[in-house]
């Protein structure tokens, strides 16, 4: 395989890297009480995490979605040198409403792929920094919150940010694998699945 070439993973590949990292969430975080999952690409992990977190009998984990989207800022002389958008974001009225707020909450950040990890940083950050505002409102502590990263894909890389574990609060990152520095075609971007996927086998990915 040349170092140019995609790295192909397949649907089986993503179910099994969640079914596996599912299991060392329970036995480390605990069930979350909500995923928040980045668009697009975290959408479909978090829906199959889900599956694997919940034991018979019990609620449904609820996922919340957030969009964020990179451009390189030309001008910026920060390290980062991009800038992250939100394109959406948590609706804290409706999430208030069913599910009280995400204060005291164990929370799990899902992305299908951490790269630059830049995203990944702007995510933690504000989303802790929401809910911090909330708490300090309501005059509540922020000791019961903890936030989790799960991503499926870890490129081992040099990182542009980093992952404030400050405002994790005992929460872990997780990867399902780590993966050389490739971009990664993903099954749900494929226009022919069939073939995407006997190229993720003759990678040798399942
Ligand atoms: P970051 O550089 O902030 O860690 O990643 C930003 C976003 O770029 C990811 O959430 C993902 O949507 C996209 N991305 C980065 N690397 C890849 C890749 O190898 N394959 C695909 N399909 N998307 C990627």
């Amino acid at each position: 395989m040349t170092t140019t070439e995609k790295y192909f993973v397949s649907y089986n590949g993503v179910h099994k890297l969640c079914q596996k990292s599912a299991e060392t969430l329970l036995k480390t975080i605990g069930k979350p009480d909500v995923i928040v999952a980045i668009g697009g690409g975290g959408f479909i992990p978090s829906r199959i995490l889900r599956t694997f977190l919940k034991h018979s009998g019990e609620k449904n984990i609820p996922i919340q979605a957030i969009g964020l989207s990179l451009y390189e800022d030309m001008g910026s002389q920060d390290k980062i040198g991009k800038e992250v958008i939100r394109t959406q974001w948590l609706d804290f009225g409706a999430l208030e409403k069913s599910f009280d707020s995400l204060i005291g909450k164990n929370i799990l950040i899902v992305d299908e792929v951490d790269d630059t990890r830049t995203t990944l940083h702007y995510a933690l950050t504000e989303l802790y920094k929401d809910v911090k505002r909330k708490a300090d409102a309501l005059g509540r502590d922020m000791s019961d919150t903890k936030f989790s990263i799960f991503v499926v894909h870890d490129k081992k890389k040099p990182k542009k940010a980093d992952i404030n574990k400050d405002y994790m609060n005992g929460g872990i990152y997780l990867c399902g694998e780590e993966v050389p520095d490739r971009w990664i075609a993903y099954p749900w971007e494929a226009d022919d699945i069939d073939e995407h996927t006997k190229k993720a086998h003759a990678q040798g990915h399942d």
